[in-house]
């Protein structure tokens, strides 16, 4: 299928809708996701117009990888994780709802279940402030 520029991250990257930033480079974005499937959860996208991993190109593929790499550290500091949940869906028969790839970052902890997936829209207040918790953790690991 060929990849719609209408879809909701391909807006955000074109400044055409808000989101809660923590992270920004050449090739990659990272933003709080609205409906968290636990609090804390974020998303990174490369800056290239693929709906999913077969339409990447490696490089930006490599650097997804690198900024998944360097804010899965301030996520789990940041919401005192004991584990993070890592995940990137591919087509809707995996569950993709948004058609430009991007990889999820879930907190998780033990007997703390996850929310529905792209259920339920947080308040934004409160996506602010996590946000301003991921930027500060990064800020000290870097
Ligand atoms: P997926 O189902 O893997 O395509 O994930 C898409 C994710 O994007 C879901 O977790 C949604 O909650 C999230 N989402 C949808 N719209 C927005 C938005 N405007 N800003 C941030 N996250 C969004």
């Amino acid at each position: 299928m060929a990849y719609d520029d209408s879809n909701i991250f391909a807006k955000i990257l074109r400044g055409e809708m808000p989101s809660f930033k923590v992270y920004e480079d050449d090739k990659t974005l990272a933003f709080m996701d609205v409906m968290p499937q636990a609090e804390g959860h974020t998303l990174v996208i490369p800056k290239f117009p693929a709906e999913n991993l077969f339409d990447l190109v490696p490089d930006y593929a490599v650097a997804m990888a690198l900024t998944v790499k360097r804010l899965a550290p301030a996520v789990k500091k940041a919401f005192d994780a004991p584990g993070l949940m890592i995940v990137q869906l591919n087509g809707s028969a995996a569950g993709q709802t948004v058609f430009h790839i991007h990889t999820h970052i879930i907190p998780r902890a033990h007997g703390l279940e996850l929310k529905f997936h792209a259920r339920e829209m947080a308040d934004f207040s409160e996506l602010k402030n996590h946000a301003a918790r991921i930027i500060e953790a990064l800020g000290e690991s870097a």
